[in-house]
């Protein structure tokens, strides 16, 4: 029997390969399947084999394979994995200048006594200027325009950004109506609180 290697990776569907080289077989299965119950890794270890080898495939075993991956659980969860890895970009919080995390745990600590969670934390990919910031609630994630990550920007420039949009985690999207409020009026008083605030702006403005 030659020497088989299987691992998960970070597939954004539920992709499994398989292939024999140099005597030994490699597997590769969608992480999405490292929690599956052990009669379906038997499964999916059947059918990969039978394929490798060209033999046929128990119908048995293909059903349940089957009935697990078409099932509403793994397929919502499946979608949800497309979602975050697939369509959106993912630059992380380790900048040139500047780590969001530690811009975001530091202003926890000061501003909102360290219990605010921290969601996910990017660089834009762009040296953005129209879009400096944003909360996506849809990702919880908290994306900061690369404009920030320069010598010429003033810590208090990104620590007022990232104020800005850790405020709208604090304060949700309100509806007036059929209006949408998003800096309702204790969202503007909590930035009154920032410092540097007129500093801040100011150097925006000049971006
Ligand atoms: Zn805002």
């Amino acid at each position: 029997m030659p020497e088989i290697a299987v691992r998960f990776r970070r597939f954004t569907s539920l992709n499994t390969t398989i292939r024999l080289r140099e005597g030994k077989i490699s597997a590769s299965l969608s992480d999405l399947l490292e929690g599956a119950p052990e009669p379906v890794l038997r499964a999916i270890a059947h059918i990969l084999l039978a394929k490798l080898y060209k033999k046929p495939i128990d119908p048995t075993q293909n059903m349940r394979y089957k009935r697990f991956s078409s099932s509403a659980a793994v397929v919502h969860q499946t979608e949800l994995i497309r979602h975050a890895r697939g369509s959106k970009r993912f630059f992380g919080p380790e900048g040139h200048y500047y780590h969001l995390d530690e811009v975001f745990d530091s202003l926890n600590v000061r501003f909102f006594g360290g219990m605010l969670g921290r969601p996910e934390l990017t660089w834009s990919e762009h040296m953005a200027k129209r879009s400096l910031g944003h909360y996506d609630a849809a990702h919880n994630t908290i994306v900061v325009s690369r404009v920030f990550d320069r010598p010429s920007s003033p810590r208090y420039a990104i620590e007022y950004l990232l104020y800005h949009e850790m405020l709208h985690l604090k304060h949700p999207v309100r509806m007036k109506g059929l209006r949408r409020c998003v800096h309702p009026r204790e969202f503007k008083a909590d930035e009154a609180l920032f410092p540097q605030l007129a500093e801040a702006l100011a150097f925006i403005k000049r971006l």
